[in-house]
Order: structure tokens, then C-alpha cells, then sequence
């Protein structure tokens, strides 16, 4: 087959009612940089409805063509109008290389396309680069994460590959970048979707470290799981969630939905607290690109203060209530949060 017409990049935005997740905005970054290595266009695709705003942003985040699909029956993600739509776009606009987010959205909807193309796909991808050949060379851990392996697909295109959430870097808006919008059409009648949402209902309880702006992650040194609701006070407060080691996710004091690192989820915040974590490198390759990261343990030598851009040298179950208290004051939030955080600093039960 004679590839030769296919060129530059495209990113499959994902979003849900008419927010992008992050990790689309990552990618977009980083195909920049690939971009201007194959000296080639870097397009998106934006779906869904009343999505415009999306396709905007796009480009101010580093895209130079978007093609925009929008309308009433793509509102919520569906495998096969989506990748109906993704299909058409790849055969009109020939993309050498297709990305999306690794995320369960992201990896159904690389599959569904991938089987209807000539091609493969690297799932969960780690690393991104090109070749001098204009291969894309997608790493992802292997082997119980043991070692990362690069898979090339040289026979044909589009080089397909999704790629997990934080391990990349966004570019910020830039509201002077100007791009072209392509409006294209659904290419499904409705009548011909088997599949309707009827709601969304939200898991109670799971956690979207991805996404998160804070994180206070708690390790061996909690000691159990209740000091872990010490952790879930001081991010009710700073607007956050909490993370974990996998030592506290295999010791059963907090689900795996929570757990940072090679074997959890990488994650980018603005603000990333380490408590009574070593910060051992399975643990750093998930946090370290975190904005600001603050680590509290007893002991001064731990790895974690190599990273930290705040170390604070203690017993975590005198810091953390004290910090929790500076926080609620600092931010006026409610007299019962603070009530609470008093009892915590004192050791009464709350
Ligand atoms: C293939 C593989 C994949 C892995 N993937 C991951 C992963 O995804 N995520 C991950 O986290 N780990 C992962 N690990 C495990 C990793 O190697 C470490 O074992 C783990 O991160 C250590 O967890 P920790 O920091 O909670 O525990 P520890 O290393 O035991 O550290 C506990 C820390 O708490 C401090 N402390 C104790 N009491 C207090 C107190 N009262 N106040 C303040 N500080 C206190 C101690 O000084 C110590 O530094 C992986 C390992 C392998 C082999």
C-alpha cells in the first residue's frame, strides 16, 4: 500500500460535557515537539456537542488544524459514532500518527478504529518519539513494568498509540495562536446507532488522581489505615484528594484506585504532599513532574526530600492536623472543618 500521502499528527481530543481532560492537552504538547522534529501539521480532533470552545483552545494549546465535529447526537461518548467520525477524518486528513489519552474512553476508541484500518496500536505509552524514518517509536512498560519496550509499526499508517495521563506536559493558552477549523458532518444517521446514554451516574467514592490540581499521598509511615482520614482533611481543605504508596495499597489501608507511580497512575499536579512516603523511584516517576511537592518524614535522609521543592522534617500526625488547622484558618473555611482539625491537633477523636 503506498502511504505516502499521510502527514503529521493528530490528536483526538476527549472531553466530557464540553471539558477536555487533561491528558488531551498533554498530548497536544508533546506532539508539538514531534511535529516540529517531522517538520509536519499538528491537527486535533474535537467531538461531540456544542464543542466549539473546545476547538478553540485546541489551537491555542498548539494544534494548527481542528477538525470539528458537532452535533446533538455525539453529546455523549458512543464507540461507533465516534469512530465513524475518527475514520472519516483519518482517511480525509491522512495523519502519519494518531494520539489519544490512554484513559477507558481513549482506549475503547483507539481499538474500535485500529481494527478497521490496516494498522496496529500501542496501548499506555510512556514515552513518545520520531525516528530519522518518520517512525514513531511508542514506549511502554513491559514485563510487570519491569522494563520499557518500543514498539515501531514500519509496515503502515496511520502509526497508531495511546498514551497515559500525566506523563506529558501541556503547553499553556496561547490566546494569539490562530489555526484552521474544519467543520465536518457525523457521518452516522442517528436512526443507525444501536446504543443510547440514558445517564451517567457518578461511582461514589473513586478517586481522579488524573485530573486532580492537589494530592496528598500517605505511605508505610501512617502506620494503618484510619490515619489516613488525617490525609482526607487536609485535602477537603486544600480543594484535593488523597494519593498512596503501593505499600499502603497492598497493606489494604486504601484501594488502588489511589495509588501514585510505575504501577498506579502518574500524575501532574499543582501541588503534590508526600506524607510518611520514602519516595522510592517506583514512587517518584509518578509524582516527580508534580509542580510543587512538599514532603513531610521523620527521617532527614529520605529520598522524597531529593525531589521536594518543601521538606518539613517531623512526626506527620503533629504536622499534618497543625497544617490542616493553617489551611482552614488561612482560607476561612467553615467553623465544623476547623473544629475538626483542632481535635486532630489535640489527638481527641473526630
Ligand atoms: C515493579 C515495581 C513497581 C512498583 N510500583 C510502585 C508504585 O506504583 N507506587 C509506589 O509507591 N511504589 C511502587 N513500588 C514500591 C516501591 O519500590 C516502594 O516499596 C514503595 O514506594 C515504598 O512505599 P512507602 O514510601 O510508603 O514506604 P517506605 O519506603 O517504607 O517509607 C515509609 C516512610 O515513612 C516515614 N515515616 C514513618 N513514620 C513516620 C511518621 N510518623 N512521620 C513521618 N514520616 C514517617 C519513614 O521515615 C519512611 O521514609 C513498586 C515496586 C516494584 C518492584
Amino acid at each position: 500500500m503506498d502511504f505516502s500521502a499521510y502527514r503529521g499528527i493528530l490528536i483526538v481530543v476527549e472531553q466530557r460535557a464540553g471539558t477536555a481532560k487533561n491528558v488531551s492537552w498533554q498530548l497536544l504538547g508533546e506532539a508539538q515537539r514531534l511535529a516540529q522534529k517531522l517538520d509536519a501539521p499538528l491537527m486535533a480532533l474535537v467531538i461531540g456537542h456544542e464543542v466549539e470552545p473546545l476547538a478553540r483552545e485546541a489551537i491555542e494549546r498548539g494544534a494548527d488544524r481542528v477538525y470539528l465535529c458537532d452535533a446533538k447526537e455525539l453529546k455523549d461518548y458512543r464507540t461507533r459514532p465516534y469512530s465513524r467520525v475518527c475514520l472519516h477524518v483519518i482517511e480525509q486528513a491522512k495523519p502519519e500518527i494518531v494520539l489519544m489519552g490512554a484513559t477507558y474512553t481513549g482506549r475503547d476508541l483507539a481499538g474500535a478504529i485500529a481494527t478497521h484500518l490496516p494498522t496496529g496500536l500501542t496501548a499506555d505509552c510512556t514515552q513518545l518519539d520520531v525516528d530519522e524514518n518518520r517512525l514513531l517509536l511508542a514506549s511502554r512498560p513491559a514485563f510487570s513494568e519491569k522494563m520499557l519496550a518500543t514498539i515501531l509499526c514500519k509496515q503502515y499508517k496511520p502509526q497508531m498509540a495511546t498514551a497515559r495521563a500525566g506523563v506529558f506536559m501541556a503547553l499553556p493558552r496561547d490566546p494569539s495562536r490562530s489555526g484552521e477549523i474544519v467543520r465536518i458532518s457525523p457521518q452516522m444517521n442517528p436512526d443507525e446507532i444501536a446504543t443510547e446514554v440514558l445517564d451517567f451516574l457518578r461511582e461514589m467514592g473513586r478517586v481522579n488522581l488524573e485530573d486532580a490540581e492537589v494530592i496528598v499521598a500517605g505511605g508505610r509511615g501512617l502506620g494503618g489505615p484510619a490515619p489516613f482520614a488525617l490525609l482526607k482533611d487536609l485535602a477537603d481543605a486544600l480543594g484535593g484528594v488523597v494519593g498512596a504508596s503501593r505499600v499502603a495499597v497492598e497493606a489494604g489501608w486504601i484501594d488502588h484506585d489511589h495509588q501514585v507511580g510505575q504501577t498506579g497512575t502518574t500524575v501532574r499536579p499543582k501541588l503534590y504532599i508526600a506524607v510518611g512516603i520514602s519516595g522510592a523511584v517506583q514512587h517518584l516517576v509518578g509524582m516527580q513532574h508534580s509542580d510543587v511537592i512538599v514532603a513531610i518524614n521523620k527521617d532527614p535522609d529520605a529520598p522524597i526530600f531529593r525531589v521536594a521543592n518543601f521538606g518539613i522534617v517531623g512526626d506527620l500526625f503533629e504536622i499534618v492536623p497543625a497544617l490542616t488547622k493553617t489551611v482552614i484558618a488561612r482560607r476561612g473555611l467553615p467553623f465544623s472543618q476547623s473544629e475538626k482539625a483542632d481535635k486532630a491537633v489535640s489527638g481527641e477523636a473526630v
